[in-house]
């Protein structure tokens, strides 16, 4: 029960506003059915401004007096022959400006409280101020909302809807204009008349009429429909504009991430290979170390042992360097073995690797190279050693051990063997080159 209350929660804070909307647009609609009324009631008995009305005015013989009860006018009237429509009525004045009338247009129901002591039609005259046809001082031009209807004692009250009026023909007729153009309009009511109607006969009648009852809502419904449509369409249209910002922010961080982790992971692999680098080299002269040499050896190896291409071994070291470091100091022994390393690198090939051994040795380690071309190589840079002033102070000589790899050969062997064959250029005098028999 509690996951279910909780599930229906997290829907809830996700849709707050879908909710939000759907409880408004619910209490809105049940308010207007409910409630929002607008009621105006117009009581006869009390009010003074009624006056009677007959065809007297058009020529006619009719007459009519009214008297007032608790609850209501009568009207007693005599219809007599004279005028081509006989009638009797009142007028119940509503404004006396005639240009400033009750507004009934937003009213939904007119309810009519009229009893009929005779027979014959009613009729209810709304007549309105419009300035399209209205001539000043002339009360003719007022137009003339028209509904004629039988009073009976079952209908009491009678309800009409203001669409039942009609603008009188024969009032359009009279004006000169165009039915179509003279709508029914009860926006501007001056004054209501109400009338026997056409079926009325000659001689007595009496008409109570205890007044209206005008009934609406304070907001239309198509107002408030429209309203709450808005609502709605500004809400998700502002949720959209809201994700679409945060969409585009979220979009903006993640590529700043991202182009971030993508720096980092540079940095990062440029820091590794420099480490790399460091890690295989040797400080002092930049040539490679140890570390660096035994990569190139599983290379050099493979390349021989499965392709068969020949592979040589040149190892040499400084004579007397001792006495170097001795007399000038071990900084000018360092520089002789910087200054070597940079003669050697600019004498060997690309595909040859130079690896400072240990202290004053170095290796060199020529890649398809048979041991001819390994001595020869030796002998080219024992001269250019021995010719080019390494230090100011002294001549520098190196002597060399060269071997050339068999395959499948342990590279220990191999390594001892180099090793003797330099031993050998050591004891018959230095400076020269000893290559190694093969084994
Ligand atoms: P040989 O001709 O028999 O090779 O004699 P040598 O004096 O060259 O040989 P030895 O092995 O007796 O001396 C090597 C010297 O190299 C000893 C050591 O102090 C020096 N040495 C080793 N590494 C460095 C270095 O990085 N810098 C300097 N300046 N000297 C070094
Ligand atoms: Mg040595
Ligand atoms: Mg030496």
């Amino acid at each position: 029960m509690r996951r279910i209350l909780r599930k229906i929660y997290i829907l809830f804070r996700k849709n707050i506003l879908i909710f939000v909307l759907l409880a408004i647009t619910v209490i809105a609609l049940l308010t207007h059915q409910y409630g929002l009324n607008d009621i105006t009631y117009l009581n006869l008995s009390n009010y003074a401004q009624i006056f009677p009305q007959t065809d007297s005015a058009d020529g006619g013989y009719s007459t009519v007096n009214i008297q007032r009860t608790d609850s209501s006018i009568i009207m007693d009237y005599e219809l007599k022959e004279g005028y081509a429509y006989p009638y009797a009525g009142v007028r119940i004045l509503l404004s006396s400006d005639v240009t400033n009338g009750w507004d009934l247009s937003n009213y939904d129901s007119i309810f009519v409280w009229m009893k009929p002591r005779g027979e014959g039609a009613v009729r209810i005259y709304m007549r309105t101020y419009d300035p399209d046809f209205y001539r000043k001082g002339d009360e003719g031009s007022l137009k003339f909302n028209e509904l004629e209807f039988f009073p009976v004692e079952e209908s009491y009250p009678a309800v009409f809807v203001p669409q039942e009026f009609r603008v009188a023909g024969w009032w359009a007729a009279q004006n000169e204009i165009n039915v179509h153009k003279a709508r029914v309009d009860l926006s501007n009511v001056p004054f209501i008349e109400i009338q026997t109607g056409t079926e009325a006969p000659l001689g007595y009648g009496t008409l109570e009429i205890k007044g209206f009852c005008f009934k609406g809502k304070l907001i239309p419904k198509v107002d408030l429909v429209t309203i709450i449509v808005a609502c709605w369409f500004i809400s998700f249209l502002t949720l959209l504009i809201i994700r679409f910002f945060e969409f585009n922010k979220e979009r903006t961080t993640n590529r700043q991430k991202r182009e971030e982790l993508e720096k980092n992971l540079k940095a990062l692999e440029i820091e590794k290979s420099e480490f790399e680098k460091s890690s295989k080299s040797d400080p002092l002269t930049g040539c490679l170390n140890r570390a660096g040499f035994s990569s190139i050896l599983m290379k050099e190896q493979n390349n021989l042992n499965q392709n068969g291409v020949p592979v040589s071994f040149v190892i040499l070291d400084i004579d007397h360097f001792k006495h170097i470091n001795d007399t000038y100091g071990h900084a000018v022994g360092d520089e002789v073995l910087v200054n070597l390393t940079k003669l050697i690198q600019n004498k060997i090939r690309n595909t040859d690797s130079l690896v400072r051994w240990g202290g004053e040795e170095f290796v060199i380690f020529c890649e398809d190279t048979k041991l001819q071309n390994a001595n020869f190589l030796a002998e080219k840079l024992r001269i250019a050693i021995e010719n080019t002033p390494l230090i100011m102070q002294q001549q520098v000589t190196c002597s060399f051990g060269v071997a050339e790899m068999v395959a499948g050969e342990d590279p220990k062997r191999l390594f001892e063997r180099a090793d003797k064959a330099l031993y050998t250029s050591k004891e018959s005098g230095r400076n020269r080159v000893t290559s190694a028999p093969s084994p």
